[in-house]
């Protein structure tokens, strides 16, 4: 599940048995779950902020990729004006509605196959990790458009506030070919340090 207006995802802590909200940079990797066709499920890995280790579980593509801009009809404030909870749903719509309609995306990445700056969503994120810079987070991400895996250096904010764009792109410029040892590859290309960088057209 989705909390929208602190934009975290909730789990329960299978050591602790309490409840953890996540925010999107702190999940570390993302999987489909081969087999389940409709809806997709996806296994994910979080670091956890109740005991610090690292759990799984599993989300549905529409937990990940569609309640942080359209959350569902039983999500609600509490109006301090009115005193009444009151649902977030329509206003999130709407406000993903108009931003669409003005072709801005709620996610952005850069393909290196492309050289291009295309539109992403958190179930195409294959891995998260911590950057040797505070609160830059270095993703695989693999291109909505042509498939192709690419390295991104992005804040926390580029992936944790839907519609929010970093000013510039970071990125490794060839892609991460896919197979065995992936992780390995992503790991040394983020240590390496070698990124390039340009402005990113899709921030405000
Ligand atoms: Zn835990
Ligand atoms: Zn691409």
């Amino acid at each position: 599940m989705y909390d929208a207006l602190r934009n975290r995802y909730r789990f329960t802590c299978p050591s602790t048995d309490g409840n953890v909200e996540r925010p999107l940079s702190a999940l570390r990797s993302i999987e489909r779950l081969a087999g389940a066709a409709s809806p997709p499920v996806y296994r994910v890995t979080y670091g956890c902020a109740a005991c610090a280790g690292e759990h799984a579980a599993l989300l549905t593509e529409r937990d990940l990729d569609v309640d942080p801009v359209a959350p569902r009809e039983s999500t609600t404030f509490r109006n301090l004006l009115t005193g009444r909870d009151e649902p977030v749903a329509p206003e999130l719509a709407d406000r993903t509605e108009r931003k669409l309609r003005r072709g801005v995306w709620p996610w952005t990445f850069y393909c290196a196959c492309e050289h291009d700056v295309r539109p992403g969503y958190p179930s195409r994120l294959a891995r998260l990790a911590p950057t040797r810079h505070p609160g830059l987070v270095g993703v695989a991400v693999r291109c909505a458009a042509c498939d192709g895996v690419s390295i991104n250096i992005v804040s926390e904010r580029h992936l944790d506030e839907p519609f929010y764009h970093d000013p510039t792109v970071r990125f490794v410029d060839r892609p991460l070919a896919p197979g065995a040892g992936l992780v390995e590859r992503f790991t040394h290309e983020l240590w390496s340090g070698a990124f390039d960088h340009e402005r990113n057209r899709f921030a405000a």
